[in-house]
């Protein structure tokens, strides 16, 4: 299954600009630290585990001065490096670079949290006023000619005289970062660069705002006798948050994925199904001051004028020359491939399912709010599989076992939970668990779970880090966490979840391991290449079906007993199953995605070009696209995922080919020798080597898209 809510992006996308890191020493700097200890929000972490985050003082009040202030010391820090007397070095230049910036870094793991977890009217007001500053901030950085002509100098001498690996791989990236993003610019196109950048932060904020105005604003009210299909846990939480929002005695269904899709799945009420159906995939997209489309007509008409500015023809282009795909064309290649198996699919799914209501004597043709609720009648008449029954063996805590269990089988770590109280969080949803490595007992970091849905955090699941491992200054442990949207149970009762759920756990903790086993010396180098660092995560979710995983946790909350192997035996049947839907659904977003930034902007119209282009692909009328374009933030909420969608189906033929390689290998998929190059290739050096070069470290050659196509369950092409 390719997953798409995630979002890793340590801060705003824009910041991901250049890394961010800083000590400061110097007189000049004691100053700074005297004023800047009055906003708790810059101050240095302190406590245990090498200082750690203090989210129990955290206040949404501190965050606008804080932001400003560390902007203040960031520029501070830049501007000693651009202006340093000496001649450029990778030490006074590259490594000095490394570390500026520490402060604004701090801030930005509390914005991290308000932004997604604990997000609040108020705070949105606060992003929206510093969202133009943090551009202009970014922009400071990124032209400063200054500086970029001692990286140059820096770069320059590289080529001829070439620095250790680790170093080297640092002044490549930067030196491109800063190319890539207008370093190379006259001064006049710099100007209008900044500006762009500019405009484009405020229509982001606005436009991941609007999805989230409509998705708190829909809320569909169930009466008792509405609830046919749905099962008592369901209901429960519904009445719960119905009566949290006043409306006593009443069923609410949110306008989020977690609670749309259990209903269209489950739900008799057809009516009420097309309602929910259509709030969802209506988001930003009702023709009100909520309405994205003109945004995102703006938004790819500013993005177009950027990269002309340095000569490209498009957005896509520019985007993917460091992406493992480096081309639009390379990545529309591997969708085209699998898009007509996908499709094709669809038909059969739909055929299977107009049969079953056929049967049943409901007098319907199949329309997308109706897709996942036959789907699951096909579900459980082919495979006689019970997503409910499933569910009883998929309980919150055993998982998080599980999870355990597999790092410690893969990367040799120990989970331990910290004292209740020791380390501070943000919500007493939050628990923390101490990472070692199981011989030495090294403390390798901590790792923070917030598993629950509530009111002010987005929805789908994603992974962070508050701090990532470098060794450059001394080695820094990591701080990662996992976020989750399970629904809360009522008191006393367990967390019981859906499959696609374990399965999400499991690709979220894959991004955690990902942070944990990071060896890299400079912080540059755990950044990530889009179409490359979901690759990790999908790997994980495999060990969910492994045996070892299955008998020790998959077990029935009330008996204990472990999963029968019949049931077992189904869900691997049922793999395939519904891939006509989720393949299509995703490819869809990602086709949409790259074409958008493929055509000509001027005189667009969004809703026009979804529908027409849909129609050119022969998009099977039965099902909708998984994020349509006005709700498409990965998208339009930031550059973190523009025409870089495809990136998970790129990842996904990672994924596929180097599971072969261990069920393929004598100990499956606890072998150790490829457990060891799994960390040592694949995990590990994050971005500090080129992400087709370690594959073939790992794999001894490059990967191959015959094991996707047959994890899905669609016909090998032919060589
Ligand atoms: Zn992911």
């Amino acid at each position: 299954m390719t997953k798409h809510n995630f979002r890793h992006i340590k801060t705003l996308s824009l910041c991901a600009l250049i890394a961010f890191t800083t000590s400061c020493k110097d007189d000049e700097k004691k100053q700074d630290t005297m004023a800047k200890n009055e906003n708790i929000l810059l101050q240095e972490w302190t406590g245990p585990f090498d200082g750690v985050p203090a989210f129990d003082k955290m206040n949404v009040k501190d965050v606008k001065e804080a932001v400003e202030r560390g902007m203040e010391l960031g520029l501070k820090d830049i501007e000693k490096i651009a202006n340093n007397p000496e001649p450029p070095t990778f030490e006074n230049t590259i490594a000095a670079m490394e570390r500026s910036g520490k402060e604004l870094d701090r801030v930005f793991t509390y914005y991290g949290i308000l932004s997604s977890n604990m997000s609040s009217p108020e705070f949105r007001d606060i992003q929206t006023e510093l969202a133009p500053k943090l551009s202009d901030y970014n922009s400071k950085i990124s032209q400063n000619e200054k500086l970029f002509q001692r990286i140059k100098a820096v770069y320059d001498a590289s080529q001829t005289t070439s620095l250790e690996d680790d170093q080297q791989r640092v002044v490549d990236l930067t030196y491109k970062s800063f190319e890539m993003n207008g370093a190379n610019l006259d001064a006049e196109k710099k100007k209008r660069y900044a500006e762009i950048n500019k405009e484009l932060s405020s229509i982001y904020t606005k436009f991941s705002n609007n999805v989230l105005h409509d998705e708190e604003n829909y809320v569909t009210y169930l009466n008792e006798d509405q609830l046919g299909g749905l099962s008592e846990s369901f209901t429960k939480s519904a009445a719960k948050i119905a009566s949290d929002k006043g409306q006593d005695g009443k069923y609410a269904i949110t306008n989020t994925r977690s609670s749309m899709d259990p209903f269209l799945t489950y739900s008799t009420e057809r009516e009420l199904r097309k309602k929910v159906w259509n709030n969802y995939y209506s988001r930003g997209d009702n023709g009100d001051e909520f309405d994205n489309n003109e945004l995102i007509a703006q938004i790819l008409k500013l993005r177009k004028e950027r990269v002309g500015l340095m000569g490209y023809d498009n957005y896509a282009e520019w985007r993917l020359q460091d992406r493992m795909a480096k081309t639009p064309e390379n990545a529309m290649d591997l969708m085209m491939a699998v898009w007509p198996a996908a499709i094709a699919r669809v038909k059969e799914e739909v055929a299977d399912m107009q049969a079953v209501a056929n049967a049943n004597g409901d007098n319907i043709t199949i329309e997308p709010w109706d897709y996942r609720y036959y789907a699951e009648k096909v579900r459980q008449k082919k495979y006689d599989l019970d997503s409910e029954e499933v569910k009883q063996y998929l309980q919150l805590d055993k998982l998080t076992q599980a999870l355990f269990y597999t790092a410690g089988r893969l990367f040799n770590y120990e989970f331990t939970p910290v004292a209740e109280g020791s380390v501070p969080v943000f919500h007493d949803d939050v628990k923390v668990w101490e990472v070692t490595d199981k011989d030495s007992g090294k403390h390798i970091g901590l790792w923070y779970l917030d598993p629950f849905a509530r009111e002010g955090k987005r929805s789908g699941a994603w992974a962070t880090t508050y701090r990532s491992h470098t060794t450059y200054d001394g080695p820094e442990t990591v701080l990662a966490s996992n976020n989750s949207n399970f629904v809360k149970p009522a008191p006393g009762e367990p967390v019981l979840v859906s499959w696609d759920d374990a399965t999400t756990f499991f690709h979220e903790f894959g991004h955690a391991l990902h942070f944990f086993s990071s060896n890299v010396k400079y912080p540059t180098l755990n950044g990530g290449v889009r179409d490359y660092t979901e690759f990790q995560s999908q790997l994980l979710e495999r060990w969910l079906s492994t045996d070892e995983v299955i008998n020790q946790f998959l077990v029935h909350y009330k008996t204990g007993e472990p999963i029968p192997a019949a049931l077992v035996e189904k869900i691997k049947k049922a793999s395939t199953f519904n891939q006509g839907f989720g393949t299509t659904e995703y490819l869809a977003s990602a086709l949409i995605d790259m074409k958008l930034h493929l055509a000509d902007p001027e005189n667009i119209d969004i809703d026009k070009f979804e529908r027409e282009t849909l129609k050119e692909l022969n998009m099977p009328k039965e099902l909708v696209m998984r994020h349509r374009t006005p709700q498409f933030g990965h998208v339009f909420s930031g550059e973190g995922y523009a025409t870089a969608y495809y990136g998970y189906m790129w990842a996904d033929v990672l994924t596929s080919d180097a599971s072969e390689a261990f069920k393929e290998a004598p100990g499956g998929f606890y072998d150790a020798d490829v457990a060891k190059k799994l960390v040592n290739y694949l995990f590990a050096p994050r971005n500090s080597m080129d992400p087709a070069e370690a594959y073939r470290l790992f794999r001894g050659r490059d990967a191959k898209i015959e094991a996707l196509m047959k994890d899905r369950g669609f016909p090998v092409p032919k060589k």
